[in-house]
């Protein structure tokens, strides 16, 4: 029994955050305790003006007393300490990150000074009812309160707790109620620490529940990432795939009849391809395709223009904002860079080497031309090129 309570309160005490959050865990404690410091200290003096209101209203020309004036003196002060804590708290607040250590001292010695404040009432109580309700009270107000270290949290009582046990007896002369002054306050305290402790291994566990969520929609989101940019590759030659093209060239011609700017396509056949396979075998079919597709988008630098595989040996370009004179310009680079990597094709009959054909349509996209008119004018272009091959045509 005695050992599944230590084990109970060890497990509360060592809860911890595993070391990579440590330091937003830190932060997130200290953003709540600041922002609860601040109520407390707003309260207290709410609280206090109040009660010097009443002391004020009440007592009238017999203010002066020498008792009130004593209780008016300890509400001001009080009062002045908690504007100053009030302050500090405001002050720490615009930067929590950079003051951690600066949060921590500035709320534990808030803690301890209400702690000792109400023990201190309690004691004075002692003389007149005999009650320790302030002190027993604060004990658990900074129980449920901030949120502390279990070991922290205990060396505060203590260091409040020890003095108010070896003080008490000077103000309370019977046995009997100094008696059980001890046995609850000493209770009070351990009941309080214990919550405090169940409180702040909740806020460790919903912590680390919170942390593993994030890091498990983190990992999704990559997974997603991952699976949407597999879906726009093409397996072979690792540009982008047919279904890019498809997007891009419907998202452009919006964006290119919005602003009336000019929208070029080129679409691009290997010559004699069927005849490379045949001879050189399916493998040196792959590999061709792959150097010709690198060419290909190695040339399209602007981010705007996009180079896709259109299906088998075919490819297709979308320039955006590029003029007939321009594209034809560019499709001529692209012919003879393709030629330039001098892939031996003995069974071509224009070159020695693998070359591309290349048919080029321009036009402002408008609600007179659709999509598919546009990308077959283009393909009605590359046929014509067809007739010679290695040759650039614009329609
Ligand atoms: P042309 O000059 O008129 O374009 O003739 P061609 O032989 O290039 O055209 P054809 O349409 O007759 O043949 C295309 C060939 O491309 C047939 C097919 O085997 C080959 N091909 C298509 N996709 C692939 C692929 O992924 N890998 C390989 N190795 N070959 C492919
Ligand atoms: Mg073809
Ligand atoms: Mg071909």
């Amino acid at each position: 029994m005695f050992f599944k309570i230590f084990r109970l309160i060890r497990n509360f005490i060592m809860a911890s955050v595993s070391d990579k959050y440590k330091e937003e865990f830190a932060i997130n404690i200290n953003e709540i305790n600041l922002t609860r410091g601040k109520i407390t200290a707003v309260t207290f003096i709410v609280i206090e003006v109040v009660e010097l209101v009443i002391l004020f209203t009440t007592r009238g020309h017999a203010f002066l007393k020498k008792t009130d004036i004593y209780y008016a003196a300890m509400d001001t002060v009080l009062i002045l300490i908690m504007i100053v804590y009030l302050l500090m708290f405001v002050k720490l607040e615009n930067s929590i990150s950079k003051h951690g250590l600066g949060i921590k001292v500035v709320g534990v010695s808030f803690t301890i000074m209400i702690l000792f404040w109400c023990a201190g009432i309690s004691l004075l109580d002692q003389l007149s009812s005999g009650q320790i309700i302030v002190y027993s009270i604060s004990i658990i107000a900074v129980a449920v309160t901030p949120i502390f270290k279990p070991i922290t949290l205990l060396l505060m009582y203590l260091i409040v707790h020890l003095p108010f046990l070896f003080l008490v007896p000077y103000f309370q002369k019977s046995s009997d109620i100094l008696c059980a002054n001890y046995i609850n306050s000493t209770t009070f305290l351990i009941i309080s620490w214990m919550i405090s402790c169940m409180r702040y291994k909740n806020q460790i566990d919903d912590f680390n529940n919170r942390k593993i969520i994030q890091e498990k929609n983190d990992e999704l989101e990559r997974v997603n990432q991952k699976l949407e940019k597999l879906s726009q590759i093409d397996s072979l030659t690792g540009i982008f795939n047919r279904f890019v093209f498809d997007k891009t060239i419907e998202a452009e011609w919006d964006r290119c009849k919005r602003y009336f700017i000019p929208l070029s396509l080129i679409m691009i056949d290997i010559d004699f391809f069927k005849a490379f396979n045949d001879s050189y075998g399916h493998q040196a079919g792959d590999d061709c395709l792959r150097k010709v597709s690198q060419v290909l988008s190695s040339s399209a630098r602007r981010s705007s223009d996009t180079v896709a595989r259109y299906g088998g040996e075919e490819f297709a370009v979308v320039l955006t904002h590029m003029e007939k004179e321009s594209a034809l310009k560019f499709a001529e680079q692209l012919r003879k860079r393709v030629e330039q990597l001098a892939i031996p094709h003995m069974y071509s009959s224009v070159s020695n080497y693998i070359t591309i054909s290349l048919g080029i349509y321009t036009v402002i996209p408008s609600d007179m031309l659709s999509i598919e008119q546009f990308i077959k004018t283009a393909d009605e272009a590359l046929y014509e090129a067809k007739k010679c091959r290695n040759k650039v045509i614009s329609a």
